[in-house]
């Protein structure tokens, strides 16, 4: 693909690939010499245009059978397939995604159409409740218009999902990517195109988060909103959508997938050969730039300076490099922004804790080297906030119910890990573990559409689990219909021949 860098990719506005007055250039953060693609950024009035032209397609597209819409993002899963390896190595030049963590979210994305098509053919078929002489019927219909506002970390699967979950269900969509991974949106959208969506109906609509983005949210038109990203922003967009516009008609529905600061546990009976090399994958894979990645690892007494020998041995073994090196474990960071930020927080961990490692890594891209903290207060800064880096806090616990104390003591609820031979404490994991998704004696990373839906709660977010039997109820409206067919049989209308 490297012979393809530096192409401009235009919005599609109405079927139309339009011109922009403000364009910008996507870096390779491997090495930010690269200019991957240059992308036009919308303005306010072609947000508008965008707008009105999906009104406009909805008056059709909300009447199209579920099956025609399945059809059509079941060939878009398809047209993926095909393209799988281009697909992934846009990943891995966009941001800096090792290649077989491309490969999967390049899964994840077919995964995704074709379990919305069935699921959207499975809700269609309603439910009827037939008493005698009355029928009920319980029906869904679209929302109408989908704003989907989508984060660079998973730029491929989650933009796919969130936009294929709203077209399917009948809604206008206009999906407006994070800046930094705006590329692999204008791919999602020549596959749209290519496997048929009508024009108007899907809308790719690069713009700036808080300008575009904040318009699309606060339009009076706009039915429902799917985000995926920061609580900073996951939190505003919710206030901004409670707010009643002049002319709106609705209550705006808000899907808002947030951050996370997820811990692994290992208690006294963990297997350590297991742990160790599940919590390495969960911290660093994609650098630490997964909304499900471990950040924290809460270690029982008895077993806490044999785990940080341990762990800190295994984790000087990554290699650290540019994301497209087949044998690279760890990339860059996503951008400077991003890495200044880390290096913040690294410089705060080091005021609060130990450094048990500290990792160097190359100086061309946007990278930062593995850190480890031991002995953080359960408190502390890192103890609590989101880094999303390679970053990891461990925290030591008297046993293992204080353990789970102090893996439930933050304000998320995303993901969560246990590593224990021991059933009790298995079962109570269970039972009191505050995530959206609990992993036992596993890596915490990698959830799988259908088998594994994926979502948090607490400020990780509101809405149901994405790939998951709840999900797509969000973007459709339910209605009872309910005939009294007692009657007297059928007239012809009064007046009428
Ligand atoms: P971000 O919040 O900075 O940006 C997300 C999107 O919001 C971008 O498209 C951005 O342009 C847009 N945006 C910014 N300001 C806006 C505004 N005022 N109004 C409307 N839109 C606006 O997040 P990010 O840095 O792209 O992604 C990383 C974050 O996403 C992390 O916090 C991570 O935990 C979270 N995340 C969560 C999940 C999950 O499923 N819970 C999955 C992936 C990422």
């Amino acid at each position: 693909m490297k012979t393809q860098l530096g192409k401009t990719y235009l919005p599609l506005i109405n079927g139309e690939y339009v011109e922009t007055a403000e364009k910008v250039d996507s870096l390779n953060p491997s090495n930010y010499s690269q200019v991957v693609g240059k992308v036009g950024l919308i303005n306010i009035e072609q947000a508008e245009i965008a707008m009105q032209s999906a009104k406009e397609a909805f008056k059709t597209w909300g009447k199209t059978t579920a099956k025609q819409r399945a059809d059509i993002i079941r060939k878009a899963g398809d047209i993926i397939e095909q393209r799988r390896a281009e697909l992934s190595a846009w990943i891995v030049l966009e941001v800096g995604k090792p290649v077989r963590e491309a490969d999967a979210e390049v899964s994840e994305a077919i995964d995704f159409c074709r379990y919305y098509a069935a699921e959207m053919e499975r809700l269609d078929k309603g439910y009827n409740y037939d008493v005698a002489g009355e029928n009920n019927r319980y029906i869904y219909q679209p929302r109408g218009i989908a704003v989907v506002i989508s984060p660079w970390n998973f730029p491929f699967a989650i933009a796919t999902g969130m936009t294929v979950a709203a077209l399917v269900t009948g809604n206008c969509t206009l999906l407006k990517p994070a800046e930094t991974s705006a590329v692999i949106a204008a791919k999602i959208t020549e596959v749209l195109v290519e496997a048929g969506i009508p024009k108007g109906v899907f809308q790719y609509v690069p713009g700036k988060g808080s300008v575009v983005g904040s318009y699309l949210v606060n339009h009076p038109d706009t039915h429902v909103i799917a985000f995926t990203g920061s609580q900073e922003v996951g939190c505003k967009i919710y206030a901004d959508a409670a707010v009643l516009k002049p002319g709106q008609k609705h209550m705006k529905r808000v899907i808002a997938e947030m951050g996370g600061k997820n811990g692994i546990i290992i208690d006294e009976s963990a297997d350590l050969d297991q742990a160790v090399v599940g919590v390495v994958q969960s911290a660093f894979g994609y650098s630490g730039q997964k909304c499900s990645a471990c950040s924290r690892v809460i270690v029982v007494e008895s077993v806490y300076d044999s785990f940080i020998k341990r762990f800190v041995e295994a984790t000087k073994s990554l290699n650290i490099g540019e994301a497209e090196l087949p044998q690279t474990q760890v990339g860059p960071v996503i951008d400077d922004k991003s890495q200044s930020r880390i290096r913040e927080y690294i410089e705060k961990g080091k005021a609060e804790a130990e450094v048990a490692l500290e990792m160097s890594a190359p100086v061309n891209g946007y990278f930062i080297g593995p850190v480890i903290f031991t002995n953080v207060p359960a408190d502390g800064i890192i103890a609590q906030q989101e880094i999303f880096g390679p970053v990891v806090a461990v925290i030591k616990a008297k046993d293992f119910q204080e353990a789970l104390q102090v893996a439930n003591g933050t304000n998320y609820a995303l993901t969560g890990g246990l590593y224990s031979r021991t059933p009790s404490h298995i079962e109570q994991a269970q039972a009191e573990f505050e995530v959206g998704n609990l992993y036992i004696n596993r890596t915490i990373t990698g959830a799988i559409v259908s088998r594994q839906p994926f979502g948090g709660f607490k400020l990780s977010g509101v809405g149901s689990k994405a790939g998951g039997p709840d999900y797509l109820l969000q973007f459709l409206e339910p209605r009872t219909i309910t005939e009294n067919i007692q009657r007297q049989g059928f007239a012809p209308i009064e007046g009428a021949e």
